[in-house]
C-alpha cells in the first residue's frame, strides 16, 4: 500500500463524486444504491455506478456498474476507481475496498489495469490494483514432467 499525499485533493474529489450517487432504496428486502462507485479513465472521464443486490445471482457491485457504463462508452482503461458507503447509523462515509470479483474484473477489462489502476482506499490511501491481487502473474511451467 502506498500513501499518495500529493493526490489527496483529487482523491477527495473522486470520493465526493462517488458519494453524490449514493441513493439507498430497499426493494423487496434488497438494498439498491447503498454503495456507489466511480471509475475514472486516464483522460479524466468519470463513470458512476451503484450496487444492485438482486436475489437471482446476477446482482452486482457498484464498481461493476461503473465499469459497465465505462465500457459501454468505449473506454476500458481505468486510472482510478473508488467505492463508497455511508453508514446509516452514524452518517459517516466509508471508502470500501473492491471485493475479489471486482478486483479480477478490473484486471480483465484491460491488461493495463492490473498495474496502472489506482484503487482509492481512503482519503489518504491508494494502491495499484496488482497489490490487491496476490499471485496474479501467469505461473511458470512446473519443473517436473507430468
Ligand atoms: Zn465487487
Amino acid at each position: 500500500m502506498s500513501t499518495d499525499s500529493t493526490d489527496e485533493a483529487t482523491h477527495a474529489d473522486l470520493i465526493r463524486g462517488a458519494a453524490a450517487y449514493l441513493n439507498p432504496i430497499e426493494i423487496a428486502g434488497r438494498l439498491f444504491g447503498n454503495v456507489a462507485a466511480i471509475a475514472e479513465t486516464p483522460d479524466g472521464r468519470r463513470f458512476p455506478g451503484v450496487c444492485i443486490d438482486t436475489p437471482c445471482g446476477t446482482g452486482f457491485c457498484a464498481e461493476a456498474a461503473a465499469i459497465g457504463a465505462m465500457v459501454t462508452a468505449g473506454e476500458q482503461r481505468i486510472a482510478r476507481i473508488v467505492a463508497v458507503w455511508r453508514d446509516p447509523g452514524t452518517g459517516r462515509l466509508h471508502v470500501l475496498p473492491p471485493c475479489g470479483r471486482c478486483r479480477l474484473f478490473v484486471s480483465q477489462v484491460h491488461p493495463d489495469n492490473l498495474h496502472r489502476t489506482r484503487v482509492i482506499l481512503g482519503d489518504h490511501e491508494a494502491t495499484a490494483l496488482a497489490d490487491l491481487i496476490p499471485s496474479h502473474e501467469w505461473p511458470a511451467p512446473l519443473d517436473a514432467a507430468f
